[in-house]
């Protein structure tokens, strides 16, 4: 089975390593419009922060004699009729199966003055790829001011980024709070205030009108108040655009993405297929790699004729760590989630806004299905453990709040080394903790040598933590020093 791959990036690249190794037949050839190999582009706006070097971005790339990557190459049409996708090099790739996973493009508003010669000037930049990092980086050693246009989850994450290398940063937002899709009122302004005790000017409700760029550098932004603001760095975080034009040209429907079914199929064409960010599942996308890695997993399972039924991962159930640098964010659930008035759901809130804390807990049945968390990264990782592992908590949602913030601890998250087994410790791979103990067992002693054979760490990099903490126990068992008994079990 020949099967064309389009898009080499987090999920394409995986969906073609993990097709090979479970389908001795396929044949696949990924098409990709970058250079580079395929990094973990979640940790781009690290990058940018100065908190993690370029190796941390580095993921296995697929190689094996059935799979032909090439880099540097887009595909430019999608020839259904014969079943070939052609390259912008002319070359055209016969295919038994196509997989659409082009991901997304950042969204850049129309602002005047932004564009010249088809290219944004000199200090305008989005962050949607390395290159798009690179630049950045580069303009932050001759700017001393920057804008960050959009009040988003990256928009924070920038703002917050180069604020820390020491820019004046100036967050502009055409919306009045920040964050709206994901946070109420209440937890903007104190994300709001968060921010700005890191020095960040928060401007709201206005937009961009226009820049001052002569000979093509930025000099100014101008604001739709009127308001002007010197600025050699303009970052626009304004949000995504699913890349849906190969199929939208192909006559496949798009909507907010390639609309496909339960089986990750083309409403017309089911030898044609999207994943990842690009794609529009029964129940939507949430632009988050977990959703994509697992429609690549489901997908490859499906065409490597693997028994079980497909499902779709709908959103709703993500936990978001917002990687500001300088305060903790993080969300779990849906904003939109029905009101508290049903008997089974409830809802407690503390909000702090002297102390830049405030917690959200929405418990149904005994489980928590919805929380925000800013200002404590205890409070944080004991609810999202929770909230990931679905593990039952109190009815009274008070006594969720109450214990952790009372300092008692009784819900705190027990170290990894305390853990069973079953217990996933890399949300975003699925990893658990008994598959990361086998790899230990078999010879892995570094985090990174963890990552290459289980993948845990390879997403959003919040489990990292834990797995230096289960090789560290594993050292100090072979020192003979005291472990806990579970660790020492497995160990
Ligand atoms: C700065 C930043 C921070 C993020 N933070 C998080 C986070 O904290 N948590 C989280 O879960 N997610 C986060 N994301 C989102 C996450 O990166 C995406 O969900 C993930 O990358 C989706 O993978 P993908 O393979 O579908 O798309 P991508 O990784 O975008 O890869 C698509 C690839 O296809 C290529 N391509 C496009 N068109 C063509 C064509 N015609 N021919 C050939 N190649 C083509 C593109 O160049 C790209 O290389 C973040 C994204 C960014 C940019």
């Amino acid at each position: 089975m020949r099967i064309v791959v389009i898009g080499h990036g987090m999920v394409g690249s995986r969906f073609a390593a993990d097709l090979v190794e479970a389908d001795p037949e396929a044949r696949v050839t990924v098409l990709g419009q970058e250079d580079h190999d395929p990094y973990n582009r979640v940790m781009l706006s690290s990058l940018v922060a100065g908190t993690v070097d370029p190796g941390a971005l580095t993921l296995a790339a697929p190689r094996h004699e059935r799979v032909q990557v090439l880099r540097g190459v887009s595909a430019v049409r999608l020839d259904r009729g014969r079943r070939v996708v052609l390259d912008s090099r002319g070359r055209e790739h016969p295919y038994d199966r196509a997989v659409l996973a082009t991901g997304s493009a950042p969204r850049i508003p129309e602002i005047p003055g932004v564009w010249a010669d088809g290219q944004l000037v000199g200090g305008v930049s989005a962050l949607k790829d390395l290159d798009d990092a690179r630049r950045i980086i580069a303009s932050t050693l001759r700017a001393d001011q920057a804008v960050v246009l959009g009040a988003g989850v990256l928009g924070l994450e920038v703002a917050t980024g180069l604020a820390a290398r020491g820019l004046e940063v100036t967050l502009v937002h055409h919306r009045d709070r920040l964050m709206e899709r994901q946070l109420d009122p209440d937890a903007s302004e104190i994300a709001r205030s968060s921010v700005e005790r890191l020095g960040i000017r928060v401007v709201m409700g206005t937009g961009a009108a226009g820049v001052d760029a002569p000979g093509g550098r930025l000099q100014r932004v101008q604001l739709t108040d009127g308001a002007e603001i010197p600025a050699q760095l303009l970052v626009l975080c304004a949000g995504t655009v699913p890349h849906a034009d190969l199929a939208e040209e192909s006559g496949l429907t798009c909507e907010n993405g390639v609309v496909v079914g339960y089986d990750l199929a083309t409403a017309e064409d089911p030898a044609v297929f999207a994943i990842g960010d690009c794609a529009q599942p029964p129940g939507g996308a949430s632009g988050l790699v977990a959703q994509g890695w697992e429609q690549s997993r489901q997908l490859v399972h499906a065409l490597a004729r693997r028994p079980g039924a497909l499902s779709a991962t709908p959103p709703g159930r993500e936990l978001m760590r917002v990687k500001a640098v300088g305060f903790a964010l993080v969300t779990m659930g849906r904003i939109d989630r029905p009101a508290p008035t049903a008997h089974a759901l409830r809802s407690v809130r503390m909000s702090d806004p002297y102390g830049g804390r405030y917690t959200e807990v929405v418990v149904h049945d005994g489980h928590l299905i919805a929380a925000t968390v800013i200002g404590d990264e205890e409070i944080a990782a004991t609810l999202g453990a929770a909230f990931t592992r679905r593990t039952p908590v109190p009815r009274d949602p008070v006594h969720l709040l109450a214990r952790p913030l009372s300092g008692q601890g009784a819900a705190a998250v027990r170290p990894v080394a305390e853990r069973g087994d079953a217990e996933t410790i890399c949300q975003c791979n699925g990893v658990t903790k008994g598959v990361l103990c086998a790899a230990i067992r078999s010879g892995c002693s570094t985090p990174a040598e963890l990552s290459d054979a289980t993948r845990a760490g390879t997403g959003c990099g919040t489990c990292t933590g834990d797995l230096t903490a289960l090789l560290e126990s594993r050292a100090a068992a072979a020192n003979g020093e005291t472990v806990s008994a579970a660790v020492g079990a497995v160990l």
